[in-house]
């Protein structure tokens, strides 16, 4: 074997297998020339050597060359390991290639014996604290070197305070922690069967041996089980051999952590605690209330200074912003560890900036050290960190944010009691389209069923609402109107909150903290903008989503659900009227009232967008989406039966008080009002309408809607309704053209198979394409292209290319059609357990999932641009926002991806990733 220990000065800084994480980095910091305590470092090789034998001694001519290391440290301390007069003291750390914090040994004080214990003594001058570090070194040897328990230590102690009527350690005296070391000492020698070890070097094997067993003890392995650290992550631990320095010494002595720049905010200014005459483990054991780094000027003015100095130096040197420890020993400051400062996202985005600008980061490094996702921070409120409450319920983090308010089982009352001013969160079972005024005036969605692709999800996630999905705990009642999670019950009107980033649902009103999108985030997307190669478009169905979605740098729509336009209550009634109508005629009167509205729609986006790409998607869902479902029809029709009886019977009241007046010679009109009667004609034609509603939904009722008749199929079926859509579009395309504005609308079709499909739309867009240029004579200019959401479309894309100018995959059909998976269903039954048990890795309505359905895309795209070179191409699944799958869709050459607004930045940094890992 090679050499087994290296002083700091000369291991390998970046060595973390040879040397751990720990000792690389104790050697490097001492290499740029900070203040480490002096110190070597043992191999994880010297370790693997170790356990590996059989006789259980430490591998040859190791204690050869720590007794040469520790000579070193003699000399350059001035001080001797084992000396009476003034000994040297040692730390003894684990350390391996990756942090397993807490999980391995370590001993302090190591040297200690009687004998050195009088140089301490005479050192310090102070007798209590040398008696406190010999009881601790006592106590942590025996326990980690010799393997006694804490018990019997701790017992004594505490038998010993209670005699003496203390209660903090920090009130014993010299004298009492004298006879502390020695019931110590007996423990020892009851325990072992031995004395103390005296001799230093004896106590020294004895510590290495411990921390390299401690790499193979319970806690170890099941730590490296638990987090997945295999052997070519980290194998074996290192031993770190440090001169002790102490922070108790004395009222010139301190020791605190810092960061070289505030983690809250970013601020570039010094942030850290201190406390003086104290050991590390009193700052984290929070036994005695730190001070600010800043009060650290007027204690210790000399230090402080040094403290800046040494900020200065790691940061110049990191070029990272970097959390460190430190010791201050009778006015000598000691850096004792140092590593990346963990930040939230406002403050990783601001040092970011700014650190580019000092010229400590290059633009690249800047954008690179932000993970994209952890922006969703600053573009969501979340739950105030400091309230700690549990949660009620779990669900699907369907989409980001946190909101409060309370709960409604329905869209009307959301509506009422939300235009009265409240908050309030909309809960449901599932909801449908025709909830989306709820959606408008709720905080927040909450549903038991579907998944993070159900509608209550998508729609939730465009509006940039909060919306926990699928929460399958809770039960919705909504005749009681309640909802019961166990035994708790959630009447309407009762407080609730939703955190639609970690899936949790709490009792009651929980404080939440703002959003932050701020001019350096602004700036650092600038820079995202400039490297990436894919182009960031929004999922907007409205002007309004589209103006938002501009907000956070959307480049253009690449998805607008024309749907989600017929959803408005003062809409809805039309678009119920064209599906329930008998006739081509009647249909077509309910569709030119349609006509006008949707193309103020369009114009209105156009507008918004102007210069920028507009992606329209004719009809997509299957039509009895826009009926009330059929039980409701049911109650409804029964409640109107009612009605009518109750009319009719008034009427017949009414006829008989005439009888009574001549019966007896009485007035009894004029002694009892006639009830005022609804016209029972009236209720029966409400009856009869809805009587037909029912029928219409029976007809249209299908078993796998999701699979049945809609898209490009309803297109086909019903084509004065694309045919509506489509002229709504052209001819706000020309108004806007008249206006002098540039607007570029792409017709897009939804579930295209065939390109019969699209040669069927496409003519007769050709033909009100003609008309519109006609009537407005001026030219209109449009594309049109193709979802590729089917499995045979992108096994047809050469095909589909020779009509469609552009194809968008639609990867939440494409995965559902892929797997065979329900988008509505699996997610909460069924993907839970196929992600614990490693069938699947992931989510494949949340990751696209590369190997299958991102294999079809890039057969699809290959084949596309057989036919059309430089086809436009992109994704408007859910999978455009997602970090991972931007990167696929990156490397696959894609030109867009399009994803939710508030989604948009999170996209923006991930494609400026994916070109940088190029
Ligand atoms: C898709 O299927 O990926 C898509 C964008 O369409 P929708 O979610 O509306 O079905
Ligand atoms: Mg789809």
């Amino acid at each position: 074997m090679g050499k087994q220990a290296f002083a700091f000065e000369e291991g390998d800084g970046k060595n973390k297998t040879l040397l751990g994480g720990k000792g690389a980095n104790l050697c490097e910091m001492t290499q740029i020339g900070l203040n480490v305590p002096s110190g070597f470092v043992i191999t994880t090789e010297t370790c693997l050597s170790y356990l590996a034998s059989d006789d259980g001694a430490l591998p040859e001519s190791l204690m050869a060359e720590v007794r040469a290391q520790m000579g070193q440290l003699e000399e350059k301390t001035g001080k001797k390991f084992g000396s009476a007069s003034d000994p040297l003291l040692v730390s003894v750390r684990s350390g391996s290639a990756m942090s397993m914090p807490g999980m391995m040994d370590t001993i302090l004080n190591l040297g200690l014996n009687s004998e050195t214990l009088k140089g301490e003594i005479e050192q310090t001058g102070d007798a209590r604290f040398a008696y406190d570090a010999y009881r601790r070194f006592i106590q942590l040897f025996g326990k980690v070197a010799l393997g006694i328990s804490d018990e019997p230590f701790d017992e004594v102690f505490a038998e010993i305070k209670n005699s003496k009527g203390i209660k903090e350690d920090i009130g014993l005296s010299e004298d009492e922690l004298a006879l502390t070391c020695d019931e110590f000492l007996k423990i020892v020698k009851q325990q072992t069967g031995r004395t103390f070890p005296e001799d230093p070097y004896e106590q020294l094997e004895l510590a290495i041996k411990a921390v390299f067993n401690s790499w193979m003890g319970k806690r170890a392995i099941d730590y490296r089980r638990e987090f997945n650290i295999t052997p070519d992550m980290a194998n074996g631990t290192a031993v770190n051999i440090v001169t002790m320095v102490f922070g108790n010494r004395g009222d010139d002595c301190a020791t605190g952590v810092g960061f070289t720049r505030n983690p809250g905010t970013g601020e570039n200014q010094m942030y850290g605690e201190y406390l003086t005459n104290a050991q590390g483990e009193d700052v984290v054991a929070g036994i005695r209330t730190p001070k600010a780094l800043e009060q650290l000027v007027e204690e210790m003015p000399e230090m402080h200074k040094q403290l800046e100095e040494l900020r200065a130096r790691l940061e110049s040197h990191y070029c990272e912003v970097q959390d460190f420890e430190f010791t201050i020993e009778r006015g000598v400051l000691y850096c004792l560890q140092t590593r990346n400062g963990k930040m939230n996202a406002v403050a990783m985005v601001r040092t970011s900036v700014e650190m580019e600008r000092e010229g400590l980061l290059s633009k690249e490094q800047a954008l690179l050290r932000i993970n994209p996702q952890h922006l969703e921070q600053m573009l969501y409120p979340r739950l105030d960190p400091n309230v700690r409450v549990d949660a009620i319920a779990q669900g699907l983090p369907a989409s980001p944010g946190a909101a409060s308010g309370m709960a409604v089982f329905d869209a009307d009352k959301a509506e009422q009691l939300g235009n009265e001013g409240n908050m309030v969160i909309l809960l449901r079972e599932e909801t449908k389209p025709e909830d989306i005024h709820g959606f408008f005036a709720s905080q927040g969605i909450l549903t038991s069923r579907g998944g993070k692709t159900s509608h209550a999800a998508v729609v939730a996630r465009g509006m940039g609402k909060p919306c926990v999905a699928g929460a399958e705990g809770i039960s919705v009642d909504i005749n009681l109107r309640q909802a019961n999670i166990g035994d708790i019950v959630i009447k309407e009107g009762d407080w609730i909150t939703l955190d639609g980033t970690s899936g949790k649902v709490y009792q009651g009103q929980i404080a939440t903290v703002e959003s932050e999108f701020t001019a350096e985030l602004n700036t650092l997307l600038g820079w995202a903008d400039e490297v990436a190669r894919l182009k960031v478009m929004a999922n907007a169905d409205t002007p309004d989503d589209a103006a938002k979605a501009m907000k956070y740098g959307a480049m253009g729509v690449g998805l607008c659900r024309t749907e989600r336009m017929f959803n408005d209550p003062e809409r809805l009634p039309i678009v119920i009227e064209m599906i329930v109508a008998d006739t081509k005629l009647e249909r077509q009167e309910a569709l030119d009232r349609l006509l006008p509205i949707q193309r103020a729609d369009f114009k209105g986006l156009l507008e918004v967008m102007s210069a920028k790409n507009v992606i329209i998607r004719l009809l997509d869902p299957p039509i009895h989406e826009f009926l009330p479902s059929e039980p409701q029809l049911q109650r409804e029709i029964e409640q109107l039966k009612h009605l009518y009886d109750m009319a009719a019977g008034a009427n017949v009241l009414s006829h008989s008080m005439n009888l009574l007046d001549s019966d007896a010679g009485r007035r009894v009109t004029d002694k009892v009002p006639l009830p005022s009667v609804v016209d029972p004609s009236l209720v029966e034609e409400a009856i009869n309408k809805k009587i037909s509603m029912l029928k219409k939904v029976r007809s249209l009722y299908e078993t796998n809607p999701m699979l049945g008749h809609r898209g490009v199929r309803l297109g086909i079926t019903f084509p004065e309704i694309y045919s509506m859509q489509i002229r709504a579009i052209l001819e706000a395309t020309a108004e806007c053209v008249a206006q002098g504005l540039d607007v570029r609308p792409q017709i897009m079709i939804p579930q295209v198979s065939t390109v019969e499909e699209l040669k069927f739309i496409k003519q007769f867009a050709e033909s009100i394409h003609a008309e519109v240029e006609k009537s407005y004579n001026l030219k209109v200019e449009y594309k049109f292209g193709s979802m590729l959401e089917v499995v045979r479309a992108c096994m047809r894309a050469e095909s589909l290319a020779e009509v469609a100018e552009f194809f968008s995959f639609g990867t939440n059909d494409l995965s559902q059609a892929t797997f065979s998976f329900s988008r509505e269903d699996a997610e909460n039954k069924f993907l839970p357990l196929y992600n614990e048990r490693n069938i699947l890795q992931d989510n494949p309505f949340e990751v696209l999932d590369r190997k299958g359905v991102g294999k079809l895309m890039e057969l699809a795209i290959k084949w596309g641009r057989g036919c059309r070179e430089n086809m436009s191409i992109g994704i408007c699944g859910e999978h455009g926002g997602h970090p991972d799958s931007i990167q696929f869709c990156h490397q696959i050459g894609l030109d867009y991806v399009s994803c939710s607004g508030p989604r948009v930045p999170i996209a923006r940094l991930a494609a400026a990733h994916a070109s940088l890992c190029e």
